[in-house]
């Protein structure tokens, strides 16, 4: 009988060894399971300030308003001038006669009239006048 108890208590005692031996692996992998859910809510932690980083970055650039408004602005001028010269050429074609002899056509002939300057942007624009070849009458 003595036999038979010694050797259940040996097996006991190897069995309770071993539940020890389990209960420390449960509590390592408990501590590896916590230690990784504490780096997984670090990672969130950072993911969302990341987040909001990238917000910020995205709110900056939102008003590109202004190089189409800078293309736009210089296009007004370079136009305008162009307009008033074609004009201005036609309205002096149309009226080429001497008022002082009468003679038309290709007697008068147009000239930069260059004491009088209309503008210098985008190039020196002068004033025109026409002279009368026969009588060299300036008008
Ligand atoms: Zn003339």
């Amino acid at each position: 009988m003595d036999d038979l108890e010694s050797d259940y208590e040996t097996i006991i005692n190897k069995l309770s060894n071993q539940i020890t031996k389990l209960w420390n692996q449960v509590q390592y992998y408990q501590v590896l399971v916590t230690q990784q859910e504490n780096q997984i809510a670090k990672l969130l932690n950072e993911n969302s300030q990341l987040k909001a980083q990238i917000q910020n970055v995205s709110l900056q650039p939102t008003p590109p308003t202004y190089p189409s408004q800078q293309s736009y602005t210089p296009s007004v001028p370079t136009q305008q001038a162009p307009s008033t010269i074609t004009s201005d050429v036609v309205t002096s074609t149309l009226k080429r006669k001497c008022p002082n002899c009468g003679a038309m056509g290709f007697a008068i002939r147009e000239e930069d009239d260059k004491t009088k300057i209309i503008s210098y942007i985008p190039r020196r624009i002068y004033a025109k006048k026409r002279v009368c070849t026969k009588c060299r009458f300036e008008f």
